[in-house]
């Protein structure tokens, strides 16, 4: 069976056609930067490695153009589009209402868009990513898999928020979680590699939004961002944690728009907001040529995440593991390093040598004996959803 896997995020889509359930890719890559001037699509084939620059507006845009490429006669991989059985589209926010992965019909879109709400930056693109996906591969299966459902697991006591009861049961107000995906995948991975039954894991995601998740024996116990992607880290165009009196203070005294407030933390925050850039290479090497601000970022930055890995720890009495993942924590061996440095109350003997010159898939960035190991592992959401879309499909 074929899989497109289509992971629409805030400004790229990664996608991978894999053959299953051998787990071979056919074919993987993504178009970053949309919306940029210049934006860039890769993809990899098992003769190919192509990079192309095209200005792409839209995740719409984007999509076409992968699929063309998919569809090309010299470099593409397939010749008909009914040579793909299941499209797997990563969705952000399922809400209360999907736990699991699930075959998507009139009433799932309808789902996705009422939790666009709580998801704004993503869950439009998600379903665009669906609408056209169908249009383009009308006889696939499409099959949504949920950042939300690793979440779950967490326990009401973590979960829930100290506001009156009803807002809980009669709305279902609460911390849902995402990323969860990618923390599943990666937390699994950091498992088989401890070799220990039982562990205690910090999953740190760091991308254009970035998350991270205490992970005990395998299951999300805490997590960092809430009822929608906002709070816990700074992200690339999101503030992360703020105290809530300052919107009331921007509407009632400064006089800002609701709206206005809700634009700003979401989209003219972050890193963004701080330096004038959201892309992390451009704010280290900024902060290289002496930008104060573009440091000050970095070291905020760091410092949010140093704060989380402290609290999950005493929530898990105890560590095993750190990892880190995705766009950021998979490349910036600086942050990894602003972090780690500084945390042998915790058992964490950093190793400055592995973390500059470590490469594959997961590889150690402690030093020898540490008593909690730090690891960087590429995140495969991809993969996790090929697998979970083949799993729905194979039990019907
Ligand atoms: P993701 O959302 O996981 O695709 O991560 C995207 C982000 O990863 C980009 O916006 C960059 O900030 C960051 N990133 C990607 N490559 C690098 C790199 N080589 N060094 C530092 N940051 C990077």
């Amino acid at each position: 069976m074929k899989i497109l896997v289509l992971n629409s995020g805030s400004s790229s889509i990664k996608f991978q056609l894999l053959t299953m359930p051998s787990e071979q890719v056919v074919c993987s890559g993504m178009v970053e930067r949309i919306g940029s001037e210049i934006s860039i699509l890769r993809i990899k084939t098992e003769t190919q490695n192509i990079k192309e620059e095209y200005s792409l507006k839209t995740h719409k845009d984007g999509l076409q153009k992968i699929v063309d490429l998919l569809l090309d006669p010299e470099k593409g991989v397939i010749q008909k589009p009914n040579e793909i059985n299941a499209v797997g589209h990563r969705v952000v926010h399922g809400g209360d209402s999907f736990a699991d992965t699930t075959l998507i019909t009139p009433e799932v879109k309808e789902e996705i868009m009422e939790f666009a709400t709580l998801a704004p930056l993503h869950n439009p693109h998600n379903l665009q990513g669906i609408q056209v996906s169908e249009q383009l591969f009308p006889q696939a299966e499409q099959v949504a898999v949920f950042d939300t459902a690793f979440h779950q697991t967490i326990p009401v006591k973590a979960r829930k928020y100290a506001i009156p009861n009803t807002f809980y049961s009669e709305y279902g107000i609460q911390a849902y979680g995402f990323h969860g995906t990618s923390h599943k995948y990666v937390s699994e991975k950091a498992m088989a590699h401890l070799k220990k039954e039982k562990s205690k894991i910090i999953s740190i995601h760091l991308g254009n939004g970035c998350s991270m998740t205490a992970v005990r024996n395998g299951k999300s116990v805490d997590h960092s961002l809430g009822f929608a992607p906002s709070n816990g880290l700074i992200m690339g165009s999101r503030s992360g944690d703020i105290d809530h009196s300052l919107i009331f203070h921007l509407v009632d005294t400064l006089g800002y728009k609701l709206e206005e407030v809700n634009q700003m933390l979401n989209r003219k925050s972050g890193m963004l907001g701080l330096t004038g850039y959201n892309d992390l290479r451009d704010i280290q090497s900024e902060a290289e040529n002496g930008n104060l601000d573009c440091l000050l970022a970095l070291e905020m930055n760091a410092y949010r995440v140093k704060k989380y890995i402290g609290a999950y720890a005493a929530a898990m009495n105890g560590l095993d593991a750190i990892v880190f993942t995705a766009g950021i924590g998979e490349n910036s061996s600086l942050l990894r390093k602003m972090v780690c440095s500084h945390m042998e109350y915790l058992g964490v003997r950093f190793d400055d040598v592995k973390n500059e010159s470590g490469s594959g898939s997961i590889f150690e960035i402690n030093a020898d004996g540490s008593e909690v190991k730090v690891l960087v592992i590429a995140t495969n959401e991809e993969l996790e959803i090929a697998k979970q879309a083949y799993s729905v499909l194979s039990t019907g």
